[in-house]
């Protein structure tokens, strides 16, 4: 999870992943729990939530679409390492099952 300020990435938080697949993802409860404290300590916000995808490329899937319906307001950071020499990250926004992509700026 990536936290922030008025969508200003700030900070990297690690989670496992409670699915231990390389092709499905759900934060680890403990870690969700845990992550959500601290940046609520840091006085930031969820402003990301980053995941791979080890062989297709840095779209959403359906379960990714799936899985943001109960959590709407972060940006869903994507890094496709399905070409190892050309890992590529991109950013979207999955609303209702509607998914837009976020322009990503590196500052
Ligand atoms: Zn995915």
């Amino acid at each position: 999870m990536v936290s922030g300020i008025d969508g200003r990435a700030i900070a990297v938080h690690r989670a496992r992943n409670a699915e231990a697949s390389a092709l499905r993802y759900t934060i680890h409860p403990q870690d969700q729990f845990r992550i959500t404290m601290e940046i609520e300590e840091r006085g930031e916000e969820i402003a990301a939530i980053y995941h791979s995808h080890t062989k297709s490329p840095a779209e959403p899937s359906q379960t990714d679409v799936n899985l943001a319906e109960n959590w709407p307001d972060p940006v869903y950071l994507i890094c496709s390492v399905a070409d190892p020499d050309a890992p590529e990250v991109r950013a979207f926004s999955i609303r209702q099952g509607r998914v837009d992509e976020v322009e990503l700026r590196l500052e």
